[in-house]
């Protein structure tokens, strides 16, 4: 398969889907959402977590960044506070993260998708040199595609909204892979305003106006601005607990991955 990327032997599988999103988003049961679903459906998946700090996770990994770096210990080492911790723990896995990359290489033929679970705060992953580094040590290796996932419920208010869209704005230009609006917790509000609200501003508008402080009138000359980023994203309405929409986000990740593949 050929690509604009310079790697002449870049292949299609397996596609890399790296889950971020707000704390509580419901990233990791997501994770053990899609796990189930490749398990049904026979998609042969591989699992990767990030988060050092999480205590018990719902799914099995495959890697697990708590089997390198003791995040406690870390914490004690370093005399840090829990942020420092799990920072510090990403920056010495990102450091062996060429191995991570080895193992999956090895398995390529076997898998058609990487699920890879990272830290609760956002931007721990997002902002951190680590973050970078192994983000770009998949996309460089893999066609890799972020799913950005969004709590529906929480984001009926306009101003949650537009600060989660502002996010996956900034996260898309960093990183400039696929970025996919995963709108989770669909079981509880349907994402369809959020559609609305993406397709015409004016509608956004109407909503955000309900509200009148200075907030408001700021986010609503940001939703101008965002209307060209719109135009470049895909999205997805899911249920991590009632498993709606699992179909429809792996074929978003499959055009994804497409785009990807056209794109370096
Ligand atoms: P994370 O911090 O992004 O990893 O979020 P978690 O996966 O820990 O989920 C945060 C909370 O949201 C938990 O109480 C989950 O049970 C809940 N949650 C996650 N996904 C869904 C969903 O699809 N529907 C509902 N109703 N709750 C969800
Ligand atoms: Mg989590």
């Amino acid at each position: 398969c050929s690509s604009g990327n310079g790697f002449p032997n870049f292949r299609r599988k397996p596609v890399i889907i790296i889950v971020v999103g707000m704390a509580g988003s419901g990233k990791t049961t997501l994770m053990h959402r899609l796990v189930a679903h490749t398990h049904i459906k026979n998609i042969r998946g591989y699992v990767v977590n990030l988060d050092p700090a999480v205590m018990t996770l719902p799914y099995a990994s495959n890697i697990d960044i708590r089997d390198t770096v003791k995040y406690k210990e870390v914490m004690k080492q370093f005399n840090l506070g829990p942020n420092g911790g799990i920072l510090t723990s990403m920056n010495l896995f990102a450091t062996k993260f060429d191995e991570v990359i080895s193992m999956i290489e090895r398995r390529a033929d076997q898998l058609d998708y990487v699920l890879v679970d990272t830290p609760g705060q956002i931007e721990i992953f997002t902002w951190s040199a680590s973050g970078a580094i192994i983000t770009e040590a998949f996309a460089s290796t893999f066609p890799t595609v972020v799913a950005y996932v969004v709590d529906t419920p929480r984001s009926e208010d306009p101003t949650t909204f537009m600060s989660n869209m502002l996010y996956a704005c900034s996260i898309l230009y960093k990183t400039r892979l696929p970025l996919i609006l995963t709108f989770n917790k669909v079981d509880v509000a349907a994402h369809q305003f959020a559609l609305e609200w993406m397709e015409d501003f004016e509608a956004f508008q109407a909503a955000a106006s309900s509200d009148q402080s200075y907030t408001s009138t700021l986010t609503q000359s940001l939703s101008l601005v965002l209307d060209e980023f719109y135009n470049n994203l895909k999205s997805v309405g899911v249920s991590a607990v009632s498993g709606a929409g699992m179909e429809a986000f792996f074929k978003v990740v499959e055009a994804s991955a497409d785009e990807y593949m056209d794109t370096y």
